[in-house]
This record gives C-alpha cells, structure tokens and sequence, in this order.
C-alpha cells in the first residue's frame, strides 16, 4: 500500500487543499493530512478545531485519508508513517520558489524522501486560507472556497 503525507498548515481547510488530496488519491491508496503546529504560535485548541474540520471536509473520502496534528521534524513524521513521499500542492510560480526551498532543506535532512507537487485546478488557483479568512473576518461569504464545516465554524467566531 502505497502512504504519501500532505503538509501544512490548513488554517482552515480550502477546496484547493481538497482538490490536491483528491488528485494525490489517484496516485496513492492513501493520504495522510498532517496539521503542522508550532509550539509558540498554536495554542492546542486551534490545531484541535483545524483537525476537526479537516476531517469533515475531507469524511467523503473515507479511511483514505487520516487526518492528524504534528510537531516533530517533517522527514521524521513522514518516516514514522511508513513512508518516504510528501505530496504539496501547487498555484503560482511563487508557491513554487517556497516548495523547492522546502524540498532542498528536507533533501538535506533525509535524501531518501520524495517529493511530488501537483497544480491545482485553475479554478482554485488563486484561493488561500489566508484568504479566506480576511474575507470570513470582514462578514464576506466564504461557502464557495470551503466545505459548509468551515463557513459553520467562522460563522460562530
Ligand atoms: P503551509 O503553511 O505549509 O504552506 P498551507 O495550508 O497554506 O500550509 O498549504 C499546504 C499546501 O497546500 C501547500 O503545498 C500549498 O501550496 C497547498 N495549497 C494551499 N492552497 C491551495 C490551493 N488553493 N490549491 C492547491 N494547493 C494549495
């Protein structure tokens, strides 16, 4: 069975985050969504609410998909999970200057790990979370970026 790790922050979960799990499913028989966290910057109970949504947003593809917080090094989460490949979505050209800065620092740590960057569908290239949450902050409509979890979630905020 073939296991690839996705990254990242997912603050929240978008339909381009979704897109790149659907298409990394077409390659892999399974995805793991690993919620980064950084000690100083998350409290726990935001990682707890990101995977909550998470998993709600990502429950139609059943136990293909895990979905999990980490704290550790990427290539040592990525080992423990029985695997060497991290999947990363890409939009621009500027994602792309970020993800390859990432890919040599982690080829660096361990030069086993492979790394797989897929575009995502026009349609959601130009979507972030950090978007999407200027946009819920100033009461604009986000229903067409997030699963339904998600508009729920900012609308209680
Ligand atoms: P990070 O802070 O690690 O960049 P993000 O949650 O912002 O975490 O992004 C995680 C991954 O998903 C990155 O590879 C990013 O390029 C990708 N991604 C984010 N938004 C989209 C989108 N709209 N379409 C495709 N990939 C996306």
């Amino acid at each position: 069975m073939t296991i690839v790790v996705y990254p990242g922050s997912f603050n929240p979960i978008t339909n381009g985050h979704r897109d790149i799990v659907e298409r990394a499913l077409r390659l892999f028989d399974r995805v793991v969504v690993a919620i980064g966290t950084s000690a100083d910057k998350d409290p726990a109970s935001f990682l707890s609410g990101r995977i909550s949504l998470c998993r709600q947003a990502l429950a139609e593809f059943g136990d293909r998909v895990e979905v999990e917080g980490f704290n550790n090094l990427l290539v040592d989460y990525v080992r423990s999970k029985g695997t060497r490949f991290v999947v990363r979505g890409l939009r621009t050209m500027s994602d792309f200057d970020y993800e390859f800065q990432m890919i040599e620092m982690n080829q660096t740590l361990d030069s086993d790990m492979e790394y797989v960057l897929l575009p995502t569908s026009r349609q959601w290239s130009f979507l972030s979370s950090t978007r999407v949450r200027e946009i819920a902050g100033l009461g604009g409509d986000i229903s067409e970026f997030v699963h339904p979890a998600v508009v729920e979630h900012f609308s209680k905020l």
